[in-house]
């Protein structure tokens, strides 16, 4: 009796089963399929998961688990070095296959390019697969053969192809059993979740796997989609689609959700729908800039930022009122309370908050970045580079440097009636609108009336937005003379 094809499937930021083209590969080439997961964060270093990503991860983990089981099949978990935990896998399967989806960060490619030719010198069958993007960094260039710098051609090029991409896998249906032999770790032993329980806002906000990630999609298009493009703006509303994190976990594909776009939408260029799938399109774009541009986690793509004038008095003080939400500028406060708490933030809130950081407070946009890469459950190394990088001025297709949003405008805009800030910044819900993104303005008396007194119930701002806003474009002006 000859022995079973069996194939691996490394699956790491690709936590489900439908839309899986590394598994389903797997299925259609092996009788026996062996799902594993290997926890190897050092390879991703030095920008292994943050503290809000591990605690997703554990549940994201588990969700795929619990999936695969339903399906008749097993989770292995592995921990170590990826090669050898690979090579110990294979010897102790017999598995001729290996098969993953792709990632793009620089030090996830090096990683598995080497593993590639490793398993491919042992004699192994291996490939990898595109689970993850609508278009493939290296598929989408300028007419000059270039990597696009700037989004809105980027796009206008990727709609056009939109009608080529492929519908959505459909999940598999029964699975082969995993061997009972074969060991696997808890997925407890992963050390993932905080000792110190600070994550019970998380679990209050997600559901992580792909069940949450459909909950997610099936409310935005039944509730959401065709007022996308006038309510996506505004923090205090579920206006916008909270995919995120779904989507960086690949809990849910971007071909998944083009395809449930069209399916609801007759149109999908215009309206809410057009509008969302644009900003899907900042995805795609993102993850365009950080494959060709790899050092931009790091440094500016714009050079002349390289010698920015960042401060460098106090900057410590600084930077920490910031992350707890205790800058006196209440919409700024509101983000990163929300932050710290769910572990999102509304997109509109995220700009305030990296504009004031970068101009007001004139800090490396790195701090901001890894901040975020730290609390958000979305941390995502080519959105979040390119969001900071586009808020500091010196990114691609940037805002310039010059144009600075000022955080009570931008509340006054956004959360006109200040519900957004009265539910992150509870100390100032009784003040009326007039006053609720500038309590400073008020005099002591009204503000104390309304049970708010400055510096002691809410901080007075810690920074003077005009001044901080000139000294900001003047260290503009040094760098533009200087280049
Ligand atoms: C300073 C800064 C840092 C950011 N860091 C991250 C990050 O680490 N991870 C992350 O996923 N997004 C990041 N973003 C982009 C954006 O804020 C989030 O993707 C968005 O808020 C997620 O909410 P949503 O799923 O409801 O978005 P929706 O509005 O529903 O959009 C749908 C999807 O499109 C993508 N998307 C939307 N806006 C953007 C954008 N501007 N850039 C790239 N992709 C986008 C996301 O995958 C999102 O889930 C950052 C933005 C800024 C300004």
């Amino acid at each position: 009796m000859s022995t079973p094809r069996t194939a691996i499937v490394w699956f790491r930021r690709d936590l489900r089963l439908a839309d899986n083209p590394a598994l389903a590969t797997a299925l259609e080439r092996c009788a026996q399929v062996i799902p594993v997961y290997i926890h190897a964060p050092g390879e991703e270093a030095p920008w292994q998961p943050g503290g809000a990503s591990r605690w997703w991860l554990h549940h994201g983990l588990t969700a795929l688990a619990a999936d695969l089981a339903d399906a008749g099949s097993r989770l292995v978990v592995a921990q170590g070095e990826s090669l050898s935990a690979l090579r110990r896998l294979i010897q102790a399967t017999g598995a001729v296959e290996c098969h993953w989806n792709r990632l793009y960060e620089p030090a996830t490619i090096a990683r598995d390019t080497a593993v590639k030719q490793a398993l491919r010198g042992d004699g192994l069958h291996c490939d990898s697969h595109n689970a993850a993007m609508l278009f493939e960094p290296w598929t989408v260039q300028t007419t000059a053969g270039e990597p696009y710098r700037v989004f809105s051609p980027y796009w206008r090029q990727c709609a056009q192809k939109l009608t080529d991409v492929a519908a959505p896998l459909p999940a598999p249906g029964a699975l082969p059993p995993v061997p009972a032999a074969l060991e696997s770790l808890p997925i407890d032993a992963l050390g993932l979740l905080p000792r110190i329980r600070w994550d019970q806002g998380l679990a209050d906000t997600w559901q992580p796997g792909a069940a949450g990630a459909a909950a997610r999609l099936r409310r935005f298009l039944g509730q959401a989609l065709d007022a996308y493009g006038e309510r996506r703006d505004l923090p205090g509303e579920p206006g916008t689609s909270q995919l995120s994190p779904h989507l960086h976990w690949g809990e849910i594909g971007p071909r998944q959700v083009l395809a449930a776009v069209r399916d609801a939408r007759a149109d999908i260029t215009a309206g809410g729908a057009g509008s969302f799938l644009r900003e899907l399109g900042w995805r795609e774009f993102s993850m365009q800039l950080l494959f060709h541009f790899p050092h931009t986690p790091a440094e500016p793509l714009d050079t002349r930022f390289a010698g920015f004038p960042w401060r460098t008095d106090g900057a410590e003080g600084l930077l920490e009122a910031w992350q707890r939400g205790q800058t006196g500028i209440p919409i700024v406060d509101a983000g990163m309370r929300e932050l710290w708490h769910t572990g999102w933030m509304h997109n509109r809130v995220r700009m305030v908050v990296a504009s004031l950081l970068t101009k007001n407070l004139r800090l490396p946009w790195q701090e901001g970045a890894r901040w975020f890469w730290d609390t958000l459950v979305d941390a995502d190394l080519a959105n979040n580079t390119q969001g900071w990088q586009w808020t500091a001025g010196c990114g691609a297709d940037a805002a310039p440097y010059f144009r600075i949003f000022n955080p009570v405008r931008q509340g006054e805009r956004f959360d006109a009636g200040g519900d957004y800030v009265r539910r992150w910044c509870p100390e100032l819900a009784a003040l009326p609108e007039r006053l609720i993104h500038q309590p400073w303005t008020a005099k002591p008396a009204l503000l104390e009336g309304l049970g708010v007194q400055l510096g002691r119930d809410y901080p007075a701002p810690m920074v003077d937005l005009q001044r901080s806003r000139d000294e900001a474009l003047a260290a503009y002006e040094q760098i533009k003379q200087q280049s």
